[in-house]
């Protein structure tokens, strides 16, 4: 509940501090409104948990930013009604074209690279600004607010509440009381430095220059343009409008110049020598240089405190991976948080949250050091390889299904999975091609997404069979409003999806993630796996 306990002026009018003893108490106090406190209060507004969110800033990101939206991020917002929104107003980046020397040298095509993987087989280009409108637009229609200009300044937490002090537009202090804090706040993040949680790792020698412009060439606006050379590369983005691009690259080690004092034209320069093409430049809406770093957190929790987004890991663009990574640490976090304060689960289950999201970041930052190697790399064979193999037979290549079953899995991040937590029961997996801490992979049921039927922030126990009468048994009315239940034909897609003919059972967590699979049991299985690994108890007295 958001309440006002008490409010006085006590500014004298003489002293330049302002102090004000008014104190708002809420369950989860949210640090940041970038796409990943966006994200998390939206996951929030879905278990009808109260919270506040704050930004020191005046509203959502003018910038561009990131641009490129994942399977797995469409997937999240789909349960939220934006998935529709968001393709509406993004361009998908269907393919793509290999310029070396100012040449094209190979071309690709990757309009449905992820086809019969997800409904959203493809990389969509949609600024990180939108995004944030996107999101920001559900909870203003849900009757939330983000507090603007109002900053954290410091908090205390001890085993039964968070205090933070934060400084309000009009240059007051207030207090907030709350439950839990989740630290959104960006990679210089206050509550990781206050937390005292490490944040080790590397950066990158090399300054990268981002610009959106419009680019008149010789080029179609279809397709994205990745211009290779033996020292770097520079790739030009399309984004919704005529000859708009976002282009990126990056300055030779030796350039010595500071974040900041780099002039635009010199990134002009630098994109005329690299690409080697005739090309004009203009409008250009927005540029920046920025350094990349390779870090993350030592963990993502302490207490009653969280660390979601920049704040717990950044990394090289390669992959375009940082936007979608916060909004999915959101995601896990939300439907903990939940069970939480609303005393279904005990607190452990908040543990989960860094063993998951942790072992996650530790394998993006290896994901998106050897990509920006790859792409960037000085050593000779690497850029041998990407200068003249690369091109000639990226297409081939990309095309067979061992690469793109590969691949698209790992971009577009519905290939994260939680197969070593603690909230994986992996007895009875073993006769199936997924397992448990998979995500619930994608197939259509009487030609609609299988996710149509999954959207309610609840488990899910779903059961396949083909017999009359099995599994009829299934109820789990002790946990009503907890687990909604599923009876589905086994037909042949879901035979092919899951590597089954026989009957079987699996249990969903909230986020769509299998707690466990199984052959046998059903409300049995369920309701031991509900006790003994989520720690949640009947919400009804047994009968
Ligand atoms: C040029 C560029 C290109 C990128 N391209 C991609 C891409 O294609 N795909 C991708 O996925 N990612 C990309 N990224 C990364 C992406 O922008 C970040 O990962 C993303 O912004 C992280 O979101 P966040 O909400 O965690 O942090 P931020 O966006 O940094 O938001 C943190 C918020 O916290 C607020 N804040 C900070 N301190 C306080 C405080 N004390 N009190 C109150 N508020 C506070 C800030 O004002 C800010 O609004 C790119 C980044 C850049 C710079």
């Amino acid at each position: 509940m958001f309440t006002v306990s008490g409010s006085s002026n006590s500014t004298s009018r003489f002293s330049l501090i302002r102090v004000s003893v008014m104190k708002q108490t809420t369950d989860v106090l949210i640090i940041g409104a970038g796409p990943t406190g966006l994200s998390l209060a939206c996951q929030l507004v879905r278990y009808g948990i109260d919270f506040l969110i704050i930004d020191k800033k005046e509203g959502v990101t003018p910038y561009s930013k990131a641009i490129g939206v994942h399977a797995r991020t469409l997937e999240i917002y789909e349960q939220i009604d934006l998935a529709k929104r968001a393709v509406e107003q993004g361009a998908v980046a269907g393919k793509g074209r290999l310029i070396v020397d100012g040449e094209v040298r190979g071309e690709l095509d990757f309009s449905n690279i992820g086809e019969g993987m997800s409904p959203y087989p493809f990389v969509l280009m949609l600024e990180q600004s939108k995004n944030e409108q996107l999101l920001y637009a559900y909870l203003r229609s849900h009757g939330k607010e983000v507090q603007w200009e109002t900053e954290l300044q410091d908090f205390t937490a001890t085993d039964s509440l968070v205090t933070a002090r934060v400084k309000t537009p009009d240059g007051e202090t207030h207090t907030i009381e709350a439950q839990y804090l989740a630290g959104c706040d960006g990679p210089k993040s206050l509550v990781r430095h206050t937390l005292g949680l490490g944040f080790g790792g590397s950066t990158f020698e090399r300054m990268f220059y981002v610009a959106d412009a419009q680019v008149d060439w010789r080029f179609s606006h279809d397709a994205l343009h990745i211009c290779l050379a033996k020292e770097s590369f520079a790739v030009f983005f399309p984004l919704k409008g005529e000859k708009r691009y976002r282009i990126v690259g990056t300055f030779p080690e030796e350039f010595a110049k500071d974040d900041g004092e780099v002039l635009y034209e010199e990134i002009e320069t630098r994109i005329k020598e690299l690409t080697k093409l005739e090309l004009d430049i203009h409008d250009v809406e927005w540029f920046s240089t920025y350094k990349v770093h390779t870090r993350h957190a030592s963990g993502f929790s302490a207490g009653r405190c969280f660390l979601a987004g920049d704040s717990a890991h950044i990394h090289s663009p390669a992959g375009a991976q940082g936007m979608n990574t916060g909004i999915q640490d959101g995601y896990n976090l939300a439907w903990k948080i939940a069970l939480v304060l609303r005393g279904i689960s005990g607190p452990n289950l908040l543990e989960t949250y860094n063993e998951e999201r942790l072992e996650n970041a530790r394998n993006l930052l290896r994901t998106t050091d050897r990509m920006f190697q790859l792409a960037a790399g000085d050593e000779w064979w690497i850029a041998f390889i990407r200068t003249n193999v690369f091109p000639s037979v990226a297409n081939y290549v990309l095309g067979l299904d061992m690469v793109r079953n590969f691949v698209f899995p790992l971009l577009s991040q519905i290939g994260i999975n939680y197969r070593h937590s603690s909230l994986s029961r992996h007895a009875g997996d073993e006769d199936f091609t997924v397992k448990a801490g998979d995500r619930m992979p994608y197939f259509l049921l009487d030609g609609k997404s299988v996710y149509d039927r999954l959207r309610e922030p609840r488990f899910h126990l779903l059961a396949f069979s083909n017999e009359q009468g099995e599994f009829e048994e299934a109820n789990v009315e002790k946990y009503a409003g907890l687990v909604d239940f599923h009876k589905f034909q086994l037909t042949r897609e879901v035979t092919e999806t899951l590597g089954t003919h026989r009957s079987f059972t699996i249990l969903l967590r909230p986020d769509n993630y299998i707690g466990f699979i199984t052959a046998k049991g059903s409300a049995v299985a369920a309701e031991s796996y509900l006790r003994e690994v989520v720690g949640a108890s009947p919400l009804l007295p047994a009968g």
